[in-house]
């Protein structure tokens, strides 16, 4: 049976995982080739983000998969069916696995009774015996030992797929689904939430002005920003340029503290256009705030609540929090 080495991919997700990177199928490929090949340019680049314990942040990675990497990720799409397809030989691998166990048990059961009247001759006979059935028993579990690693490995894969569903393809960040999942999770373990919606302010001209290239871009960084500055809170993208903040707490000063942090973090920075270094202007988001402490239904009550707090946010000359 032919082995499939899963050690590359498998540290390439490692390193994702260390570097608080999502697994997106651009950020795997960049991973997985700065590890295969650590003298390449895409190596030395990820090597001089990484030196002294700096991690890669997605901008940095963004910006290597720009200038490396656009033909690598083309082929993103083609290798994703191959996993497909290795997934699909794994099942029937281990099917032929397990049916070769019964038939090599059913085997020797028949050997057995077959060669149950030369017991008597001596010891010689039943060693032959013993060793043949330890011999076959044996190159069955280890097909099954090899097979069974196979599909945890795959099963550790399909499960980053899986996280895929759950995550917003422009910005790395949960999506609705995530959200809802995560709000329930805390739901049902009894835990108050304070949750923030956060809504940047004036994006339609940012699109109108420069295009929606560059509206994506600074949705980027909007989410970027805002999940540094909330971390270790949760941070999903509620939807177009809102941003949903989920704290485990029913402290909601506390909440409105955090989304003015974030919302002063990102005020102060510097937005470019990459082509020619003009400036953008101050990027501004307005937030609500409100907290619920029973079950999900109250979850979505208060995210209602949150969203008429955004709503006087913006009336009051946005750039600002308020709660309910
Ligand atoms: P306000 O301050 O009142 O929030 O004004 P606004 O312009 O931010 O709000 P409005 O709801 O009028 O516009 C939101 C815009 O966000 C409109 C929509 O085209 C844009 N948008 C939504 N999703 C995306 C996206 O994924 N990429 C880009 N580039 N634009 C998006
Ligand atoms: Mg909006
Ligand atoms: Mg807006």
């Amino acid at each position: 049976m032919s082995k499939i080495d899963h050690k590359p991919g498998a540290d390439a997700l490692a390193f994702l995982v260390d570097q608080h990177l999502s697994p997106t199928p651009e950020n795997y490929t960049l991973a997985y080739m700065a590890l295969a090949d650590p003298g390449s340019p895409i190596g030395r680049m990820v090597e001089a983000f990484t030196s002294e314990g700096f991690r890669l942040r997605q901008s940095d990675a963004d910006e290597i998969i720009r200038l490396h990497l656009t033909r690598s990720v083309r082929g993103a799409a083609r290798q994703d069916r191959t996993q497909h397809d290795a997934l699909r030989h794994q099942a029937l691998k281990l099917g032929e696995a397990a049916s070769s166990a019964a038939a090599a048990t059913g085997a020797f059961a028949r050997e057995l009774s077959a060669e149950a009247g030369s017991f008597g001759e001596g010891e010689t006979r039943t060693v032959e015996i013993v060793a043949r059935m330890i011999e076959r028993s044996q190159s069955t579990a280890s097909d099954l030992d090899a097979t069974a690693s196979e599909v945890a490995a795959l099963r550790l894969e399909l499960e980053t797929a899986r996280d895929d569903a759950q995550r917003d393809q422009l910005t790395g960040l949960g999506n609705r689904r995530a959200i809802d999942r995560h709000l329930q999770r805390l739901s049902n373990k009894g835990s108050p939430r304070v949750v923030g919606l956060c809504d940047i302010d004036f994006f339609k001209s940012i699109n109108d002005r420069y295009g929606h290239g560059v509206g994506d871009r600074v949705l980027k960084q909007v989410a970027s920003s805002l999940s540094s500055a909330c971390a270790p809170h949760f941070v999903g993208r509620w939807g177009g340029e809102e941003f949903l903040v989920v704290m485990e707490s029913d402290d909601a000063a506390a909440g409105v503290a955090l989304l003015d942090q974030a919302r002063a973090d990102l005020a102060k920075r510097e937005f470019k256009l990459r082509e020619n270094d003009q400036p953008m202007g101050q990027i501004t988001f307005s937030g609500g705030v409100a907290t619920a402490t029973g079950d999900h239904a109250d979850s979505i009550a208060a995210i209602h609540r949150a969203d008429a707090a955004l709503y006087r946010a913006k009336a009051e000359g946005r750039n600002r929090i308020c709660s309910d």
